[in-house]
C-alpha cells in the first residue's frame, strides 16, 4: 500500500480539522490509525475515512492534558494494534483574551492542552518506541509561537512545543526516534471560523482578508497540514530531527 504498511499511528485531537486530514493521511500510507479525541463519538468519522482509504482506524476517548486518560489510551492501542510507531500531537484549543482580561482558567486550560498533553502523550508513546528503536513524533506549533495579539496563552504554549521538540530530539535521536514541529499558520477549520465569529466577522470574509496578507494568496487547507506530516513520518526523514516547519504560505519573521 504505502511506505507506512505495517506501522501504527496516534493521533491526538483527530476527530476533526487538521487531525482529521493527517489521521486519513497516514492511512493512505498504510499505517492503522488510533483517533484520540475528547469525544468518542466525533472519532467516529475520521475512522470512517479511514476505512475508505483501505486502513484500519479505532477510536478513543482521551482527554491528552489527563495523565491517566493518556496512559489508558495508548494500552488501548497496543492492545488492538500491538503497538505505537507514530505519535502527532495535534489536539488543541484557544481561548483568546488579552493579557489583562485573561483568567488562570483560560491560560491553564490552553497550556495544558497544548504542551502538558503533547508531554504527556509522548512520554507514554517513546515508552513503545525505544525497544523498537524506531519511532515518529510530530507536535504541532503555530505562527503564534512568534507573538500574536489576544494569545498570551497559546503562542506560549506553541512557542513550548518548539522547545519540548528539540529537546525530545536531543533525547530520542539514539533510538531511532524523530521528533519534529510543524507550525501551521492561516488553516480553514472550526477552530479559525471560531476566531471569525469571535470578532464578528463572516469567516469568508476573514478567509479572503488573510489570504491577501499571505504570500501564495490563500489560506491553507487542513491537508496542506497533513502532507507534511507524512513526509516527516516517513523512512524518507529519518535525518530530519529537532526541525520546525512553517506550514504557513510563505516565510514568517
Ligand atoms: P479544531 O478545533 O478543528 O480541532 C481540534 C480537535 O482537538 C477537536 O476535535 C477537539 O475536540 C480536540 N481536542 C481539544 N482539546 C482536546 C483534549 N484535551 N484532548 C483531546 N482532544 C482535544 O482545530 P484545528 O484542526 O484547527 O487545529 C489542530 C491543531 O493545529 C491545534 O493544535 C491548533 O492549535 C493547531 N493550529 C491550527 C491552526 C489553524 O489555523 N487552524 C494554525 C496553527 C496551529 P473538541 O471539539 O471536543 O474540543
Amino acid at each position: 500500500m504505502g511506505n507506512l504498511d505495517g506501522k501504527v499511528a496516534v493521533v491526538t485531537g483527530a476527530a476533526r480539522g487538521i487531525g482529521q486530514a493527517e489521521a486519513v493521511r497516514l492511512a493512505q500510507q498504510g499505517a492503522k490509525v488510533a483517533v484520540f479525541d475528547i469525544n468518542e463519538a466525533g472519532c467516529q468519522e475520521t475512522v470512517a475515512k479511514i476505512a475508505e482509504v483501505g486502513s484500519q482506524g479505532i477510536a478513543v476517548a482521551c482527554n491528552v492534558a489527563d495523565e491517566q486518560q493518556v496512559t489508558a489510551a495508548f494500552a488501548t492501542v497496543a492492545d488492538k494494534f500491538g503497538s505505537v510507531d507514530i505519535l502527532v500531537n495535534n489536539a488543541g484549543i484557544i481561548r483568546d483574551e488579552l493579557v489583562y482580561k485573561m483568567t488562570v482558567q483560560e491560560w491553564d486550560a490552553v497550556i495544558d492542552t497544548h504542551l502538558k498533553g503533547s508531554f504527556l502523550c509522548s512520554r507514554e508513546a517513546q515508552k513503545y518506541m525505544v525497544p523498537k528503536n524506531w519511532g515518529r513524533i510530530v507536535n504541532t506549533s503555530s505562527t503564534a509561537a512568534l507573538g500574536n495579539r489576544g494569545q498570551a496563552n497559546y503562542s506560549s504554549a506553541k512557542a513550548g512545543l518548539q522547545g519540548l521538540t528539540k529537546t525530545l530530539a536531543i533525547e530520542l535521536g539514539r533510538y531511532g526516534i524523530t521528533v519534529n514541529a510543524v507550525a501551521p499558520g492561516f488553516i480553514q477549520t472550526e477552530m479559525t471560523r471560531s476566531t471569525a465569529e469571535r470578532i464578528g466577522v463572516p469567516f469568508e470574509k476573514f478567509i479572503e482578508e488573510a489570504a491577501q496578507r499571505i504570500p501564495v494568496r490563500r489560506v491553507g487547507q487542513p491537508i496542506d497540514v497533513a502532507n507534511v506530516v507524512a513526509f516527516l513520518c516517513s523512512d524518507e526523514a529519518s535525518y530530519v530531527s529537532g526541525q520546525v516547519i512553517y506550514v504557513a504560505g510563505g516565510p514568517t519573521v
